[in-house]
């Protein structure tokens, strides 16, 4: 078994107002990517990163693509090796080897995707201009995360879409599961937050006590 890990570190983190690509913002004194890239390492063979262009550093970064998981399957593309590949965002720092190991632990038989996620505690409704459509059973939601563990190939397949296909895909579970790939939930700490204000990061600071 070879176990890639696999970082989208190539968008701009716009939202920030930073002035240098979200991955590379200082967090706690380190670049924010490097948080991730030590519980990565703990658990994975090899990490390979997804840049912005004039970013890149070694044999383990390439360039990010358009979106979100054209930059994953750049990555992928650079590890032919990999038979689990692990995709976790560098905008999340909090991640732990623990929540990383947990989910390439789950992929047992049949299984082509573990991924992260957390519990719902808000009632979440559904609303159209305004107007409230439909309230969902709380019971069953599961907010997603990263990290996401997939059988390589199961990713592989699933990322073999048109350039559209991927832009809208707002996680590459997503992208498996349309594919006909069996994915399930690891239950994770709502605290492996997503940066994408100055507000998360101020508060990703804090629990990281830096
Ligand atoms: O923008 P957002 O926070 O949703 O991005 C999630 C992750 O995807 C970030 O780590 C970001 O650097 C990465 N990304 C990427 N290539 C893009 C857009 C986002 O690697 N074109």
């Amino acid at each position: 078994m070879s176990v890639v890990g696999i970082v989208p570190a190539g968008g701009s983190g716009e939202r920030l107002g930073a002035d240098r690509p979200k991955a590379f913002v200082l967090l706690g004194g380190r670049p924010m990517v490097e948080w991730s890239l030590d519980a990565l390492g703990e658990v994975c063979d090899r990490v390979v990163v997804a840049v912005p262009p004039g970013h890149e550093e070694g044999e383990d970064t390439v360039v990010g693509g358009e979106s979100r998981s054209q930059s994953v399957r750049n990555a992928l593309a650079a590890a032919p090796e990999a038979t689990v590949a692990v995709v976790h965002d560098a905008a999340r720092p909090l991640v732990t080897a623990d929540l990383v190991r947990r989910c390439v632990d789950s992929l047992g038989d049949g299984v082509d995707g573990a991924i992260a996620a957390a519990r719902v505690s808000d009632t979440i409704k559904e609303a159209e201009g305004g107007v409230v459509t439909r309230t969902l059973d709380r019971s069953r939601l599961w907010a997603i995360q990263t990290p996401q563990a997939f059988r390589a190939e199961a990713l592989r397949r699933a990322l073999d879409v048109p350039a559209e296909t991927l832009a809208a895909a707002t996680d590459d579970a997503m992208l498996v599961e349309a594919a006909g790939g069996r994915v399930v939930v690891v239950e994770a700490p709502p605290e492996n937050l997503k940066v994408t204000t100055r507000r998360d990061l101020e508060l990703a600071e804090a629990l990281l006590g830096c």
